[in-house]
């Protein structure tokens, strides 16, 4: 059976971009389409911080900010939304006050839109979602590499007793055996620990890490040589802490750590991803309330339209 052309976001010469839809990048919604390759996927909920709220307003904020991405990424030579179909799948409906009960809405929505092989990219939201879409995803997948740009290593074990929060997805998915303990990875970790055994026990829940430091000391080529090295063939899952850039190309953030990598850096990462089986992703922690002149806004969107092309060149054959 042959698929319909995909259909794009709304013509900007026709209607301009601070017009039409307010879906991510002005594309259709997940029920004006047939099927879609990638659902854009809404995560409005920050019931796990444990600094400044406000990230339940991330999804509409980096949509809001999205509106300004042309059709064509001249750096890949790809058009992502004209090589394959991406649509915006709304805002998840997430109860605010059971943090367990909303995990189980997220893996839940996660399996049902994923049915047929589309791939979710979700937009945080804070970064508790990670567990539930890395069950989603090792549902199908079995036990994933994760990619994890953030300046903090989110492997903690508890806060105040609870151990369903946004420091300690990771942790809870490598003991839930959700992700390929020889192929995980965190970059961009920096700031102050608790102690030097956060490191230590981070290392035996199976990831490495590449530290916003080993950018300017080691440069970018080897950074990326050093991400391909440790993510080898197998399926990927990306997730963006956008908490992983600098305060100053990210003020828009719950738990800001100067010293951070450049949107440059970070969209370069991405891009560098071309050839990776990446299987989903997550961009998380982008709070409005603390953003300035859509900074934030804007490079979250940039990111998820790094992800985008990256996807819409595939994995080789
Ligand atoms: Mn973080
Ligand atoms: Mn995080």
């Amino acid at each position: 059976m042959t698929q319909p052309a995909p259909i794009g976001p709304v013509d900007a010469s026709a209607v301009p971009r601070y017009a039409g839809p307010a879906t991510f990048a002005r594309l259709p919604r997940l029920d004006q389409v047939t099927r879609a390759d990638v659902a854009v996927l809404g995560l409005p909920f920050d019931t796990g911080v444990s600094y400044r709220p406000g990230a339940r307003f991330g999804p509409a904020h980096v949509r809001a900010s999205s509106k300004l991405l042309r059709p064509y990424h001249p750096a890949l030579d790809v058009s992502p939304f004209a090589a394959q179909q991406v649509a915006d799948a709304g805002d998840l409906g997430i109860n605010p006050f059971d943090i367990e009960e909303a995990i189980r809405t997220v893996e839940h929505a996660s399996n049902d839109l994923r049915e047929g092989g589309t791939k979710l990219l979700s937009i945080g939201g804070d970064h508790t979602v990670a567990l539930p879409l890395l069950r989603s995803v090792h549902r199908d997948h079995g036990p994933v590499a994760v990619l994890h740009f953030d300046a903090h290593l989110d492997t903690w074990d508890t806060y105040f007793g609870a151990a369903y929060t946004h420091g300690t997805p990771f942790r809870r998915a490598s003991e839930e055996g959700l992700i390929d303990p020889e192929r995980s990875m965190h970059v961009g970790i920096r700031g102050p620990l608790y102690g030097a055994h956060d490191l230590t026990a981070d290392g035996v829940l199976g990831f490495q890490v590449i530290h916003t430091d080993d950018y300017q000391l080691q440069g970018l080529a080897t950074v990326i040589e050093r991400m391909h090295a440790r993510l080898g063939d197998g399926p990927v899952y990306v997730s963006v802490d956008i908490d992983v850039l600098d305060p100053a190309h990210a003020p828009g953030t719950g738990t800001p750590e100067a010293g951070g990598l450049t949107s440059r850096e970070l969209l370069h990462s991405l891009r560098a991803l071309v050839g990776t089986d990446i299987v989903g992703a997550d961009i998380v922690e982008v709070a409005p309330a603390y953003d300035h002149a859509e900074i934030t806004g804007i490079a979250a969107a940039h990111v998820a339209y790094e992800l985008l092309s990256v996807l819409a060149l595939g994995k080789p054959s």
